[in-house]
């Protein structure tokens, strides 16, 4: 069957990172994680403690070299490998763990000015929170995109302001409307992290996340099943009372059916995480990536259907 979508190379049905990446930049471009040391203010006691009920001591950075200080270090120890795969591609430096735009304007400039004009680096990914995200702070990013690219990750999760105080977000969801209305106005491109399957959350919680999401015109999607990770406020949770946890099966539909009320221009970084194997829970079934993506794409040919086709898109 003819692939209809018009964002696609191949048999993907939705509109992939990598289409976007080899389309903008005419190359292959891969990201880089880094740890920059920031903190967050949902673990320091600032706006919450104890961080999202799912975080890891990490902060979310498992995949950086976060024993070696030097940012450049860092970056060129991770970027090898990645070189040794992907050879003459471009990079793009993510600041991924914990909140990299909380601290000090300071401390963000000595974090990201060295990557400008640095060989390679088309452009470079922040990952942060909407209440860490000023005016002084936006204009400054703002004013680096005469250079390059720069994405904003904003970890969303679910728009339902009830599940919000029961993973401990620290924020409502207006506090995340209201920053990408002001990122929106500038030439940053914001990038919505959200996690399906959450604590009490049902399906129509999952496709509202959704509808709330396509109507912000961000640039790009990240979707998530919730790992449940030793040593986190969730695994206790979960040790203390069991809840049914969502199989391969209904986490497909739910991705496909949320797609289908994306807007197609909005591309999609992810519709699966990387878990770290010996310290992951539940569930199992989100180790084995290939077979996740490789599911979601033969039921969508299956349905002969694609990102946006629900709302005429
Ligand atoms: S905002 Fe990010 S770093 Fe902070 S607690 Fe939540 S997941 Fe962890």
């Amino acid at each position: 069957m003819d692939n209809p979508f018009k964002y696609s190379d191949d048999n993907k049905r939705y509109h992939t990172f990598n289409y976007y990446l080899r389309h903008h930049y005419g190359k292959k471009v891969y990201k880089v994680p880094l740890d920059a040391h920031f903190s967050c203010p949902n673990r320091d006691g600032t706006c919450g403690y104890g961080g999202c009920i799912f975080c890891s001591s990490r902060g979310s950075g498992e995949f950086t070299a976060s024993n070696i200080l030097d940012i450049i270090k860092q970056f060129e120890t991770n970027r090898q490998m990645m070189e040794a795969k992907w050879p003459n591609s471009l990079a793009i430096p993510y600041f991924q763990a914990y909140s990299n735009t909380y601290g000090p304007l300071e401390k963000i400039k000595q974090c990201v000015e060295p990557f400008i004009g640095y060989p390679d680096v088309c452009a470079i990914a922040i990952a942060t929170r909407p209440d860490c995200l000023d005016d002084e702070k936006i204009a400054y990013l703002n004013s680096l995109t005469k250079y390059l690219d720069i994405y904003i990750e904003l970890g969303l999760q679910s728009s339902n302001d009830d599940t919000a105080k029961l993973i401990n977000r620290g924020h409502d969801f207006a506090c995340l409307q209201n920053c990408v209305k002001k990122l929106n106005s500038t030439s940053l491109k914001t990038v919505i992290h959200i996690i399906n399957g959450l604590p009490n959350e049902t399906i129509d919680d999952m496709m509202k996340t959704i509808n709330d999401v396509n109507e912000l015109s961000i640039f790009g999607i990240k979707i998530h099943m919730l790992h449940i990770s030793k040593d986190t406020v969730l695994a206790n949770m979960y040790r203390r009372q069991p809840w049914d946890i969502m199989d391969l099966g209904e986490y497909v539909d739910i991705v496909i059916k949320q797609l289908e009320h994306l807007s197609a221009n909005i591309v999609i970084e992810r519709l699966t995480g990387d878990p770290i194997k010996d310290e992951l829970i539940a569930p199992r079934w989100v180790l084995n990536k290939t077979q996740v993506l490789n599911e979601i794409d033969k039921k969508m040919a299956h349905l002969d259907t694609y990102q946006g086709k629900a709302i005429n898109n």
